[in-house]
């Protein structure tokens, strides 16, 4: 019911069509986006050459590229009429998996407070909360950065893995996490993923699996 009435006050014409009052990405294009969605691979970390992640899988709506890489970088400067879309071929893309569709919880990658401040909201989380709507399962909010970090994308593949391991860790009091479906914009080599993965692991969760917008790859790896 809000979305309609934000529709009405103010329409966002389809990213892809461009009808108007499309919601970012109208009924249509969804459908042929998602179609040609489920993008997924086993295990990550092996782009450039990083260890084995502990997450599970992983599950992209698709390739950092075109409509979706648009959304995404939309969604990231403050326009989160793309979360609905984004989070509808995330789920798409976690097709029938038990791992995703059975979780016990849905987590999100948090973000620092000053990326906050400066978008109005974390975009992970905002995705995070769209699927978990879809999936019917609770979002779990305990998972915190306990340390300062650098920017990953100003980092090399390598530099990645030592800048985020130990940076994540479950705050609150312990529940029994059982399977947890961890939702990020964008993965790269899966570092991060993987730190936040390993977070919940040692706070008893049984298993994580990744589920994001978009994957991407390094254009380019370190020397080793
Ligand atoms: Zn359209």
């Amino acid at each position: 019911m809000l979305d309609e009435i934000i529709d009405l006050v103010y329409p966002v014409s389809c990213i892809a069509c461009g009808r108007a009052g499309g919601r970012g990405l109208c009924g249509h294009c969804l459908a042929g986006l998602a179609s040609r969605c489920a993008l997924w691979v086993t295990q990550s970390g092996d782009d450039c050459g990083g260890p084995a992640t502990c997450f599970s899988g992983y599950r992209a709506a698709g390739e950092y590229s075109g409509l979706i890489r648009e959304m995404v970088l939309k969604l990231k400067s403050s326009a989160g009429y793309y979360a609905p879309p984004l989070a509808r071929l995330m789920v798409a893309s976690a097709g029938n998996d038990p791992g995703y569709i059975s979780c016990d919880y849905v987590c999100y990658v948090p973000s620092t407070r000053e990326k906050i401040a400066q978008r109005g909201y974390n975009p992970a989380k905002v995705l995070a909360r769209r699927v978990a709507r879809h999936l019917g399962r609770p979002i779990f909010d305990g998972l915190a950065k306990t340390r300062m970090t650098l920017e990953q994308d100003r980092l090399a593949g390598a530099s990645r893995w030592e800048n985020v391991a130990g940076a994540f860790g479950v705050t609150g009091e312990r529940v029994p996490l059982g399977s947890v479906v961890l939702v990020d914009d964008v993965m790269t080599t899966g570092a991060t993923a993987d730190a936040c993965a390993r977070a919940l692991l040692d706070s008893g969760a049984d298993a994580v699996q990744v589920l994001v917008a978009a994957r991407t790859v390094l254009n380019w790896c370190p020397a080793p």
